[in-house]
């Protein structure tokens, strides 16, 4: 088994490290066990490869930000959801209370100012809160194949101490940029991050990315291709918030993050790969999930800017 031995003997290079510190500002996950561990491959036709902690389930946190923008483009179209999340990169910590100066808008969909207003987009027709909640948990589940559920504790834990995302949803309501309750489009973002995955899961939802828009299992369609294409595009170059630059040059794949220590990247027409490591780096990123990444990126000749 080349491809588990290679991932297994990856994870054991990177075990030693024990640097970084879980996220502390969700008490529930300041509680996770640290030492979790795995990385997992998902090809475009199919194949899965794992090592470590692959079916160990955690919260997706912001890997579900660039999903739920790619639902939100698919039910409302481009123009509406450009009109109100930009697509530049912020340079900034993911939950920088900033907006784009001049048109009020989030920079982009990867923090939580825009992440927050991509969760109210998501839905055709005007669904209400509970309805876009299942929308959602519909949508990431059909990226993995396989139906996903809320972590309830980490959801309440995460609501009680939200006071920052509540003043950004504030500060979005008064632009107009949101248009209804602030704490309802909150808690709808706060139960979309603490949808339960495991590294396979991401790793196939990254798959369903890097094979334009359909799940590599069930064949689905899942969305449309122009919008994999806008949100792989957005993964580039905001996905890893103030690592960003460092990332795109390091790595080279487009990528996004979690709190809970999930990593995924998704090579167009060649595979989406997954990591898990609770300890994060000033940035939020997982410390041994970048690690992995990079030597995976070295190793296999991966970064996207490289001739094959
Ligand atoms: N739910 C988390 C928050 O909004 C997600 C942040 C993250 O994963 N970077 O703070």
């Amino acid at each position: 088994p080349i491809i588990p031995d290679y991932l297994a003997e990856a994870l054991g290079d990177v075990e030693p490290d024990t640097s970084g510190e879980p996220a502390a500002y969700i008490p529930e996950l300041a509680a996770a066990d640290p030492e979790r561990l795995a990385a997992a491959f998902a090809t475009v036709d199919g194949r899965v490869y794992g090592a470590g902690d692959v079916d160990v389930p955690f919260t997706i946190q912001s890997i579900s930000k660039p999903f739920a923008y790619a639902l939100a483009l698919a039910d409302r179209g481009f123009d509406p959801v450009l009109a109100k999340v930009g697509v530049e990169p912020s340079g900034e910590a993911f939950n920088e209370i900033s907006l784009e100066s001049g048109t009020g808008r989030p920079l982009n969909p990867m923090i939580n100012a825009g992440a927050i207003t991509v969760h109210s987009l998501v839905g055709a027709g005007n669904p209400g809160p509970a309805e876009r909640v299942e929308r959602v948990v519909h949508g990431l589940s059909a990226f993995a194949d396989r139906r996903l559920a809320v972590d309830e504790e980490v959801c309440a834990s995460e609501m009680e101490h939200a006071h920052r995302n509540l003043a950004i949803a504030h500060m979005l309501r008064s632009h107009d940029v949101l248009t209804e309750d602030a704490r309802g489009v909150v808690d709808g973002y706060t139960r979309q991050c603490s949808v339960l995955v495991t590294t396979r899961d991401l790793a196939m939802m990254a798959a369903t990315l890097a094979n334009h828009g359909v799940n590599p299992l069930s064949g689905e369609q899942v969305v449309p291709k122009p919008v994999v294409r806008q949100v792989l595009s957005v993964m580039f170059s905001c996905g890893m918030y103030d690592a960003a630059g460092d990332w795109a040059t390091q790595v080279g794949i487009p990528a996004k993050s979690g709190v809970a220590g999930g990593l995924i990247g998704a090579l167009p027409g060649r595979i989406g790969i997954a990591t898990f490591s609770p300890r994060l780096d000033r940035h939020g990123n997982s410390v041994r999930g970048v690690s992995l990444f990079e030597r995976f990126s070295s190793d296999m000749g991966l970064h996207v800017m490289e001739v094959p």
